[in-house]
């Protein structure tokens, strides 16, 4: 036979970043997912030879384009824009779009890459896309960003469609966009259609969509605690961000009596020891979303508090953490100071936020921690929720909804444990998401033979 299928590790990881030159964070994402299935399917022959986890690794399609658009100046500016379709083994391809100058291909094919694994694991029929430009909405004028809005979808709404593709929001892309970018679409397509989701309540948005992600980090960390037989209540919690996945976890860590001392920024971070009220966050909320202002002004709103520029909040002491900004913001150091300190939980609320040499403290030191692909899907199963409530053309209640989530944050639990229970009382959640994740995408690609 001329061609081997069983590449091993260190041969398959060489051929990605071969392929991916200039993509660390891509390369990343990949690795640690390998790292995990090249154990799970070392006896598994049809995966090797299927070459299934390098056709995962190798999105469907990138898309690039030109963004044009004009400022208020009257100034001509151009960006670029991309969609990668990373995998629709099973379903539409899903995935939000994040407006960020960091925005690179490499960021956006690691976050498809992320959101197949996560999108399987909510046990909803979703494939993995992202999407987004390195537009920078800091400091646009609204007229601004619309024209930048509709100038994206203006390419966007032939590579996408309720059965096709669903983009939502990521960073840098909330309620406002979503709107922004459904109107271009229903104004170019004539089309009403579930295309997008993160919409408005009065135009197809679903109820708890906003706060699905802080919520659902939460949820899956008291699933985690459950198993040593504890809870939120009475634990002080870091929680790193200040959007909207960062206000929705502290507001759950909150109500379900916990004690939250952190937030931050791109600038630095606020610590307030004597606990981020719901009054509070309400504060943080309206200031960061409606103002668009610097966490930095908490400490003038709240006194007793301080501010530390340039600074991450890990080294503050802690029983839980919550890394809710962006990637790689929690580092090796970060993770050792935090387990010296004594952090017995963390629950990612966003998307590979620790790097990879955190990720192997954490799992070292068998603390409870959970990767965003687990933790913070249940956007993204909110978004799921929304696409069923359209194509049936109704909306179903809080309560109901409130309960889904739950339910959705419970199974991906239960998932992780079926295949990351490692025995003694410590559970590799890691491992677990990405063998679950896997090997729902695996079977299915499977069937459909050489594609
Ligand atoms: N951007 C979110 C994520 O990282 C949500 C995606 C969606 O709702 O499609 O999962």
């Amino acid at each position: 036979m001329a061609i081997s299928d069983h590449v091993d590790f260190n041969t398959f990881m060489e051929g990605v970043k071969r392929r991916n030159p200039y993509q660390p964070e891509f390369v990343q994402a990949v690795q640690e997912v390998a790292e995990d299935i090249y154990a799970f399917i070392a006896d598994k022959e049809e995966y090797h030879a299927q070459q299934i986890l390098r056709r995962i690794a190798e999105p469907d399609r990138v898309v690039s384009f030109r963004v044009c658009w004009e400022d208020d100046a009257g100034h001509i500016r151009v960006q670029r824009g991309w969609r990668v379709q990373n995998n629709n083994a099973i379903g539409p391809y899903k995935g939000g779009i994040r407006f960020h100058p960091s925005v690179t291909e490499s960021v956006l094919k690691f976050l498809a890459f992320e959101q197949t694994f996560k999108n399987a694991l909510t046990g909803l029929p979703m494939g993995g896309g992202k999407g987004g430009s390195n537009f920078n909405p800091k400091g646009k004028s609204v007229r601004e960003i619309m024209r930048f809005c509709q100038s994206f979808m203006t390419e966007l709404y032939r590579h996408i469609g309720a059965d096709v593709d669903v983009p939502a929001g990521d960073i840098g892309v909330g309620g406002r966009e979503i709107g922004f970018m459904f109107g271009q679409y229903k104004r170019i397509t004539n089309n009403f259609t579930g295309v997008l989701t993160g919409k408005g309540l009065e135009w197809g948005g679903s109820l708890i969509r906003t706060e699905a992600t802080g919520y659902g980090a939460v949820y899956f960390l008291e699933n985690m605690l459950a198993t040593r037989a504890d809870g939120v209540k009475g634990k002080v919690a870091v929680i790193s961000g200040s959007g909207n996945v960062a206000t929705h976890a502290a507001e759950k860590i909150v109500q379900l009596g916990g004690k939250v001392v952190t937030l931050s920024d791109s600038a630095g971070f606020i610590h307030d020891p004597d606990g981020i009220t719901q009054d509070k966050i309400d504060w943080v909320k309206a200031h960061k979303t409606h103002r668009r202002g610097r966490i930095e002004d908490y400490c003038a709103a709240f006194p007793g508090t301080t501010f530390h520029a340039g600074k991450t909040p890990w080294g503050v002491p802690c029983d839980l953490a919550l890394p809710c900004a962006t990637q790689n913001e929690l580092l090796g150091d970060d993770a050792r100071t935090l387990v010296a300190n004594g952090c017995i939980a963390v629950s990612e609320g966003a998307n590979m936020p620790t790097d990879l040499d955190g990720v192997h403290v954490f799992k070292a030191a068998r603390l409870l921690y959970a990767p965003g692909k687990a933790s913070n899907a249940g956007g993204v199963a909110v978004s799921g929720l929304e696409m069923s409530q359209n194509s049936g053309r109704r909306a179903w209640s809080e309560a109901e909804l409130q309960q889904m989530l739950k339910d959705i944050m419970a199974g991906i639990h239960k998932s992780c444990l079926t295949w990351g229970d490692q025995g003694g009382g410590y559970v590799d959640y890691v491992k677990g998401a990405n063998i679950a994740g896997f090997k729902k995408v695996a079977d299915a690609m499977l069937a459909f033979g050489v594609v």
